[in-house]
């Protein structure tokens, strides 16, 4: 438990204090309000509510809205209040039916801390979750830990901290759209730290470990754990008639999440999402997909750490920063990030030094 519990808050500690970069955001989107949303419609009555810029900090999930006979259910209902709160405005103005159930595909917070928003407008709403994405929101006291430090502390102190990275970005003569990128964290910061302290835990009602049905008129959605993957409570969302999954982060794009994830397991996850022949993919952050091409890169991703983490080890490397070191995944960095030295440092940060490290942890409890 104490290595999850360390494994949370250290991605915790990466999601909201790290400065997170947007994939090529145009300099205009950074005038637009932070936490504003765009509604895709994917099938009938089916949408994706994302950000315009899915990377822009502080990322936030991308949600699924599924409009039936007389209810909604949402997958993945929001972030903070105000992204849940813009969030639950666009539903509101695609229908005026009551959001009955939330699924949430994972504990990642950026995925449920909007659900207080949802109670508030919806009293009846249910949220329903995997058993472990339960657990690991009870284990982890990260919004605790904040909201139990001064607010304006916690502010002045980050601005001093991204003000200096700011000065040394500038002499380092950075690109200018790096430089935009921080200056719109900056800019940030206030608003994201307030709505932080705003926040609630995002518990389910309900908590399951294989798989729910939910039937509504002609309509199925599957609500299925599939296996370990990204984390250890993953589940996918899947319309069979519509031959839409929603994934959560067992898939992101541009470039994945590792943290607590179980590679050889997430592989065969991976394989099974992609023999239901889906026309759409939604992920838990990125655009919707259409084909396999990425998921392909994902499976060969994983199995390349996996093999190659078995092979450090085979080779008498006996701890996990050795075997981190011997682990070369360079070879993927070109087709996951385009060359763009901000994703290959979050490739690096998010998925490649803490994947090996999962990848290692499943080998040796396994002997
Ligand atoms: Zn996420």
């Amino acid at each position: 438990m104490k290595k999850i519990a360390a494994c949370i808050s250290l991605l915790l500690s990466i999601l909201f204090i790290t400065p997170l970069w947007a994939n090529d955001a145009p300099a205009d989107l950074y005038k637009l309000d932070r936490f504003s949303v765009v509604t895709t419609k994917i099938a009938d009555d089916v949408y994706v509510i994302m950000r315009p810029v899915s990377h822009r900090w502080p990322v936030q999930t991308n949600v699924i809205v599924i409009v039936n006979e007389k209810d909604v259910v949402v997958v993945d209902g929001g972030g903070l209040p105000p992204h849940a709160e813009n969030v639950i405005s666009e539903i509101k103005r695609l229908t005026s039916k009551p959001v009955s159930v939330i699924v949430n595909t994972h504990w990642h917070q950026d995925h449920n801390w909007g659900h207080a928003a949802y109670r508030r407008h919806y009293p009846e709403v249910r949220v329903i979750s995997h058993e472990e994405t339960r657990k690991a929101l009870l284990s982890n006291n990260f919004l605790k830990n904040l909201q139990d430090q001064d607010l304006q502390t916690r502010i002045d102190e980050s601005l001093v901290r991204f003000k200096e990275g700011l000065v040394e970005e500038e002499e380092n003569g950075e690109p200018a759209e790096s430089l935009a990128r921080t200056r719109d964290i900056i800019a940030g910061v206030p608003q994201v730290y307030a709505a932080q302290n705003e926040a609630t835990d995002g518990l389910a009602d309900e908590t399951f470990l294989d798989k729910v049905s939910l039937y509504r008129g002609e309509r199925r959605i599957d609500v299925m754990f599939l296996g370990r993957a990204n984390t250890n409570g993953d589940v996918v969302v899947w319309l069979p008639e519509e031959k839409i999954i929603a994934t959560g982060d067992i898939v992101v794009r541009p470039t994945p999440y590792g943290f607590g994830s179980h590679p050889k397991e997430w592989v065969e996850v991976l394989n099974h999402i992609k023999a239901l022949d889906y026309v759409a993919l939604v992920p838990g952050h990125g655009e919707v997909q259409t084909d396999t091409a990425y998921l392909d890169l994902l499976i060969e991703l994983l199995n390349a750490v996996v093999e190659r983490t078995k092979a450090a080890v085979d080779a008498g490397a006996a701890d996990m920063d050795v075997v981190r070191e011997a682990v070369d995944l360079s070879d993927f960095d070109e087709r996951f990030t385009g060359g763009d030295p901000l994703l290959e440092a979050l490739f690096n940060s998010w998925f490649k030094r803490p994947i090996v490290g999962g990848a290692y942890q499943d080998l040796t409890e396994a002997e």
